[in-house]
């Protein structure tokens, strides 16, 4: 059974202007059987949710015409645009069941009369279905991407993620830093504490990372207890100050166990990348950091540019 998308049984219009749609005095769908059957074909063969869209908002033009369309679906972050964004509104909530599958908007310039938002409302009950699917897709993708006990991105993130971004920052003339982290000790919160305690450390002081750092920087799990953190459009004395806040935000997390409390630190590699730098490259000065860091005592942060002189790695004594 199909549903449409609609807000509160209602379509909206930007002026006030509130249509009725479900109402005995609804006006009906009016649209050609090929039509519907048509576009529903041409829905089916893709499960890409821009696509999807794109199609949906070209093939509905030969029933009703729309300037533009825009979709939002926010527990996915997911945000399409087609179109041009006009004064007049009419918008939607695709919902088959319980499942919600995001707002759906048409602009035009000129206002939508009630047998047109009926021939709209018609039109969606054939975008539900592949809305649905691709959603799907997108979520099973997006997980293949994640690392499932911190929520953190993977290594498959990490280097298509780190590679684009260098690539952006390069053409775009931006700064671009990441940090290095590595939780101090953190095979003794295993063996006194146990695995599962050392696990919620890990998601927690994961959260703690993520909660320091702007939306569009991102954070990765590099190994077993290291993360990086990828931050866009920050130059050096930026990314020092935010891998200082994110030192002291985890030092002050309290974590209570069966045998007592629990506080965890965390040392800090910062790079700052380098016009002739590789991903590798970048990593690699990180990389350096942290270990000076971990030599020097830990619990503190360490730049590329401080002024240190590794000998070749050797074990690291406690
Ligand atoms: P250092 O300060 O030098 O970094 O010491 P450390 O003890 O943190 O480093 P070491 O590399 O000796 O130990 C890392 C530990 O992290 C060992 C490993 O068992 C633990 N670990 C790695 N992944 C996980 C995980 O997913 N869950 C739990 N609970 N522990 C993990
Ligand atoms: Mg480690
Ligand atoms: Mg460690």
């Amino acid at each position: 059974m199909v549903s449409p998308l609609h807000s509160n049984g209602r379509a909206e219009l930007q002026d006030d202007k509130v249509v009725t749609t479900f109402g005995d005095l609804a006006a009906r769908p009016d649209l050609r059987p090929e039509l519907l059957l048509k576009l529903s074909g041409k829905l089916q063969t893709t499960l890409d949710l821009s696509q999807l869209l794109e199609i949906f908002f070209n093939e509905i033009q030969q029933a009703v015409l729309v300037d533009g369309i825009s979709f939002v679906h926010q527990p996915d972050n997911l945000v399409f645009s087609l179109g041009r964004n006009s004064v007049h509104s009419a918008s939607y909530r695709l919902q088959s069941h319980q499942d919600y599958m995001g707002d759906l908007t048409f602009h035009r310039s000129t206002r939508f009369r009630e047998h047109e938002l009926a021939n709209l409302e018609g039109l969606m009950t054939t975008l539900v279905y592949p809305v649905r699917n691709a959603l799907r897709y997108h979520e099973a993708l997006a997980a293949a991407f994640r690392d499932p006990l911190t929520g953190a991105g993977n290594r498959v993130a990490l280097d298509k993620t780190l590679t684009r971004e260098i690539e952006l920052s390069k053409r775009h003339g931006q700064e671009l830093s990441i940090l290095m982290l590595d939780l101090d000790h953190f095979k003794l919160v295993n063996d006194e504490f146990g695995h599962s305690m050392g696990d919620r450390v890990l998601k927690e002081t994961a959260q703690c990372m993520t909660s320091c750092v702007r939306q569009t920087d991102m954070c990765f799990r590099y190994g077993g207890e290291e993360f990086l953190i990828m931050l866009s459009n920050a130059e050096h004395a930026g990314a020092l100050r935010i891998a200082e806040r994110i030192r002291q935000s985890i030092s002050a997390l309290m974590f209570s166990g069966e045998k007592g409390p629990l506080q965890v630190s965390t040392s800090i590699g910062v790079a700052t990348m380098h016009l002739d730098d590789t991903m590798e490259s970048l990593i690699q000065r990180a990389d350096k950091a942290l270990y000076q860091a971990k030599r020097s005592g830990r619990n503190r942060v360490v730049c590329d540019t401080d002024d240190f002189d590794l000998p070749e790695k050797q074990p690291l004594a406690r």
